[in-house]
């Protein structure tokens, strides 16, 4: 783990009143300027300084004028995070972990593929949510991150890199919304971060390349179908209710049916004519044929079924879960079971396993608020019953 000197430069670590630009979209940023009695069209110069350019400082805006730099300088601030520590992977995976200040930190990863680079990111200190399988869920939750904290893990990460390419081209080409954190449950902040980097003057990602993952808060799917809809994951993980108000708890306020009615409505505004639905392969609890055969009943059947397709993903295993990663071969039979119904699945591919940055694992550090490990211990005490049992429950419970 290091912490190399150069990352840090530029942020300021003292607490600042000043206004930061980091927290607008350049909508936000144009109402912000003309509050200061510019004209709006300078937001966009200012936005794509910050955003395009990197620019920490306002000095460096050598196309803004003067008394507007001077005006800036006295009110507003370019406020980035901290960075902790950086941990890279040999498979070229980077893991950052920010500090947000009050004893917490998130955690954003940078994966590198042959035809893209992702970046996977928080919006949340901790989670409420609880997921039993999920590092960040058994830290429990600590606060809501804001637009800047979220908007400025993509742009520490993104110039970063340039600097280390040494190019002035785009680097990350992905975001996913799939780090720490529910980030429906953070929706003020998130929808105008996710402007950001939709905007063509800001990272000028393209809707397809840009995924929100859900646990499945259903109000918020539907509003961010029409405020904002963006390519849309489902942490699913169970095929049936019983199991799944185990897994994840928010299904027992969200149950399945909800769920595939939601996303059925949200096909109508997503770039993308599918949901990716996420399916974490736990040995012995939700990967036997009788779940694949239950997933297929639940995705072709309910309502006419829902355009999706399937991303299993290998558990990656920590003490606190008590559950075990599904064997290799039990993986390909679930997804050749599913593929054989005519669903497209998917197996992930584990990245950043050495440094604690696969799906899962990013666990930060959190000042936890809300008691989760008790809870969790409730859900575990429930889990010992046996899975088949819980199985043909489920499966009457559906039919
Ligand atoms: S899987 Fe997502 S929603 Fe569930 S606890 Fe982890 S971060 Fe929260």
């Amino acid at each position: 783990m290091t912490t190399p000197p150069e990352l840090t430069r530029g942020v300021r670590p003292e607490v600042d009143r000043r206004v930061n630009l980091l927290d607008f979209d350049l909508e936000g940023l144009a109402a912000y300027c003309e509050s200061l009695g510019e004209k709006r069209f300078r937001a966009t110069q200012l936005f794509r300084w910050i955003h395009q350019r990197g620019a920490r400082e306002f000095g460096q805006m050598s196309d803004l004028a003067k008394s507007l730099r001077a005006k800036l300088e006295a009110r507003a601030c370019i406020e980035g995070l901290t960075v902790l520590s950086q941990q890279e992977s040999a498979d070229g995976t980077i893991k950052w972990l920010f500090d947000v200040g009050g004893g917490n930190a998130v955690e954003s990863v940078y994966i590198p593929e042959d035809d893209r680079a992702t970046l996977c990111v928080s919006s949340q200190a901790g989670c409420a949510v609880g997921c039993r399988f999920c590092s960040t869920g058994h830290q429990g939750f600590a606060r809501n991150l804001t637009t800047g904290e979220i908007v400025a893990q993509l742009w520490f990460a993104e110039h970063f890199l340039r600097a280390r390419l040494a190019t002035t081209e785009r680097v990350i080409s992905n975001v996913v919304m799939m780090g720490m954190g529910e980030p429906l449950q953070n929706y003020s902040a998130l929808v105008p971060a996710l402007r950001v980097m939709l905007d063509d003057h800001g990272y000028g990602l393209s809707r397809r390349r840009l995924t929100v993952s859900t646990s499945g808060v259903v109000p918020m799917m539907d509003r961010l179908g029409q405020d904002c809809p963006v390519a849309l994951a489902v942490s699913l993980h169970a095929p049936a209710d019983v199991l799944r108000d185990n897994l994840v708890p928010l299904n027992r306020k969200y149950p399945l049916a909800e769920l595939l009615d939601a996303c059925r409505r949200y096909l109508a505004f997503a770039p993308r004519d599918f949901i990716t639905f996420e399916y974490c392969m736990l040995d012995g609890v939700n990967d036997q044929p009788e779940h694949a055969a239950q997933l297929v009943a639940l995705l072709r059947g309910h309502g006419g079924g829902v355009s999706c397709k399937v991303n299993l993903i290998p558990f990656n295993p920590f003490p606190a879960s008590g559950l075990t990663r599904s064997p290799h071969q039990r993986v390909l039979a679930f997804a050749k079971q599913l593929s054989d119904a005519g669903i497209v699945t998917t197996v992930r591919k584990t990245r950043g396993d050495d440094i604690d940055a696969a799906c899962g694992q990013l666990a930060g550090d959190v000042r936890d608020r809300t008691r989760v490990d008790s809870r969790i211990a409730r859900q575990r005490t429930v889990m010992l019953t046996p899975v088949h049992d819980t199985a043909i429950t489920d499966n009457e419970r559906t039919q």
